[in-house]
């Protein structure tokens, strides 16, 4: 039986508690970050180069949008749209190169903050709620350690996955290849933007979107009873590939398209349209597909209750 997706995953008993933990310096993590940008900051303005340059924008971009939006978080995460195992594979792996976690270690890490997000209270790491530098240190180089967590049991789907499996095992090891592809096309100037630029800002825009959509933006929806709320930050709209439309996701996580109002870019939705138009996504959920939640509330029109999920705009394809 495949687990409904979203924090479904996370099997809670009645003592375990989303507030109660320390958070504690996550070595390998933060190495890792913390070496990448170093290089990022001394190797970049030494070797820039206008190529160089494209080839960040141009990776960051594939990654981003068809690897963490759409592979990891749409696919993987939410199983907000089916395709070939194939396609799953290739953004799944895209998705990996961001840098950021292979991805059961991404489920994990996306699952036990959407639990403990919706609960009445939780710790100040999950909720981002203290200052913006002890933020940034705490998410980019820690981890909450919780005294009383719950359980966490994957899908078999995922959890025999034995492709996955290898990727989670070797997920930083994934920027060498590429790495020596770019020093032997385009020397230093690639390598560096090609790799430690690329993964240390789309690591730290992560945390960044993560902050604010935590914290300020556009709300239209608030989900009663849960311990923090999303905002839709508008400025990283479309460099987020659509991810932050938050206040959105927040209301309905299952659901394919993210950007729901006019004027809402939403790339990653972009993207799904157009595996659907090749004939390689179906059963595209919408928040018009999901099932009514009573804890939601529309903050423009209080009354509007359930017949908004109905509302023919959000079930524009
Ligand atoms: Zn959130
Ligand atoms: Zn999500």
């Amino acid at each position: 039986m495949e687990l409904v997706p979203g924090s479904e995953r996370i099997r809670a008993a009645r003592d375990a508690s989303p507030a109660a933990g320390r958070v504690c310096w996550a070595k390998p993590r933060s190495l890792w970050i913390g070496s990448l940008t170093l290089a990022a900051l001394a190797g970049g303005p030494l070797t820039f180069a206008w190529d160089a340059f494209a080839l960040f924008l141009a990776t960051s971009a594939i990654t981003l949008c068809f690897g963490h939006s759409v592979g990891m978080h749409r696919r993987l995460i939410h199983s907000s749209f089916h395709c070939p195992r194939w396609l799953e594979y290739l953004c799944v792996y895209l998705g990996t190169l961001v840098g950021m976690a292979g991805p059961i270690g991404m489920i994990r890490f996306h699952d036990f903050r959407d639990w403990a997000q919706r609960q009445a209270d939780c710790h100040d790491y999950f909720c981002h709620r203290r200052s913006f530098w002890q933020d940034a240190w705490w998410q980019l180089h820690c981890e909450l350690v919780l005294d009383r967590p719950p359980r966490f049991a994957l899908e078999p789907r995922l959890a025999n996955d034995r492709f996955y499996a290898f990727v989670e095992r070797t997920w930083m090891a994934h920027q060498l290849p590429w790495a020596l592809l770019f020093f032997t096309i385009g020397g230093w100037s690639w390598l560096v933007w090609g790799v430690c630029v690329r993964v240390s800002v789309c690591v730290i825009g992560h945390w960044l979107v993560g902050h604010f959509a935590h914290r300020q933006g556009g709300q239209d929806w608030i989900v009663e009873g849960a311990a923090a709320q999303g905002y839709n930050v508008k400025l990283a709209g479309l460099i987020s590939m659509g991810e932050a439309w938050h206040n959105n996701h927040h209301a309905f996580p299952g659901s394919a398209k993210l950007g729901l109002f006019p004027g809402q870019m939403d790339p990653g939705w972009w993207l799904i349209k157009a595996f659907e138009a090749a004939g390689l996504a179906t059963d595209i959920k919408l928040p018009a597909d999901l099932p009514a939640r009573k804890q939601l509330r529309r903050l423009a029109d209080p009354l509007a209750g359930e017949a908004v999920l109905a509302e023919p705009r959000y079930a524009v394809r």
